[in-house]
């Protein structure tokens, strides 16, 4: 099993996909992982996951990016787009080809929901079950004759990696066979990510415990690739009053819509430092205030539930 314990490095990153406004949920993360970042005197960046350039637009990113500023979040250098780096993900792609750990998937998506639903399947939800693994040529050919454009695979080898979490300590996971290339030629997010976050020198991760589950494909990925991989914090989600996890669906919960209440973002600042135990609410409070206050050891573990009022169905 492969173990990645580490010297800690600071240098800190937010990557949203700019397919909409920010919520609340995406600027309690980002406002986190610029508090880890500079109150450890490290770098912060900013990247923008449009990878897929049917839900991306440069009008979502602008939006994103004035909000970032607008809670009083700064980054250093330029942002990087992921849309500027296909050519670069497709040589990566072709050099992993060219050592035997890539494979053409020919599954659909209720294909694989139905084969890693079979009993004797002992794999994480969502994993891929190896269904297309070992096709020889003449079933590829085959396939390819009804019609079905293949993904692209990493033969991952059914490895399990093993890594410290900051927040939940020691996780270890089996990494499945995940997709490095869609069907449609877009290279695939757990590609990107691992080329992206070495790329702009992040030394912690910072994001939503919904990624957890992926930490071990990337981890697996920067060992394959022999780069240095960063250290991880997975922050808890922020729910609306229903446990789900907060969306747009649940009414005003992004920095336009609150103004739009009558809650502006000094005020939205302080719910979300109030939501991490750093003032009251309403307390004005600039981000460098927040920061000054801040304890990365001392962030609440549970999700933050947002109240009623803010989610107006
Ligand atoms: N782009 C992803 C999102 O907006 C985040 C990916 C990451 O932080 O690794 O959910």
């Amino acid at each position: 099993m492969a173990h990645h314990d580490h010297p800690a490095r600071h240098d800190g990153r937010f990557a949203p996909s700019p397919t909409g406004d920010l919520h609340l949920g995406n600027l309690r993360t980002a406002l986190l992982a610029w508090l880890f970042a500079r109150s450890a005197g490290a770098r912060f960046v900013v990247r923008m996951e449009d990878l897929d350039q049917h839900t991306a637009s440069p009008a979502h990113e602008a939006a994103q990016l004035r909000d970032l500023a607008a809670l009083g979040l700064d980054w250093d250098g330029p942002v990087l787009r992921q849309s500027e780096r296909f050519a670069l993900y497709r040589t990566a792609i072709d050099d992993l080809s060219g050592r035997g750990l890539v494979y053409p998937c020919y599954c659909t998506r209720r294909e694989i929901r139905e084969a890693a639903a079979a009993p004797h399947a002992d794999l994480p939800d969502g994993a891929y079950p190896g269904t297309c693994r070992a096709l020889t040529a003449a079933d590829q050919r085959a396939l390819e004759t009804q019609g079905r454009r293949p993904a692209l695979r990493l033969r991952a080898g059914d490895v399990e990696v093993s890594f410290v979490d900051r927040l939940h300590g020691r996780v270890t996971g089996r990494v499945d066979d995940f997709v490095l290339c869609r069907n449609d030629g877009v290279p695939a997010y757990n590609l990107a990510v691992v080329f992206d976050d070495d790329a702009q020198g992040v030394g912690e991760v910072v994001r939503g415990d919904d990624l957890l589950t992926s930490t071990p494909r990337q981890l697996h990925l920067f060992e394959l690739l022999a780069l240095p991989a960063p250290s991880y914090a997975h922050v808890p989600m922020v729910l609306a009053p229903d446990g789900t996890r907060l969306a747009k669906r649940h009414g005003a919960v992004t920095l336009a819509l609150l103004a739009a209440g009558g809650h502006d973002v000094a005020y939205v600042r302080s719910m979300l430092g109030e939501s991490l135990g750093l003032c009251e609410r309403g307390e004005p409070m600039t981000a460098t205030d927040l920061l000054a206050r801040f304890d990365p050891a001392a962030i609440p573990s549970a999700p933050w539930v947002v109240q009623p009022w803010v989610v107006q169905p």
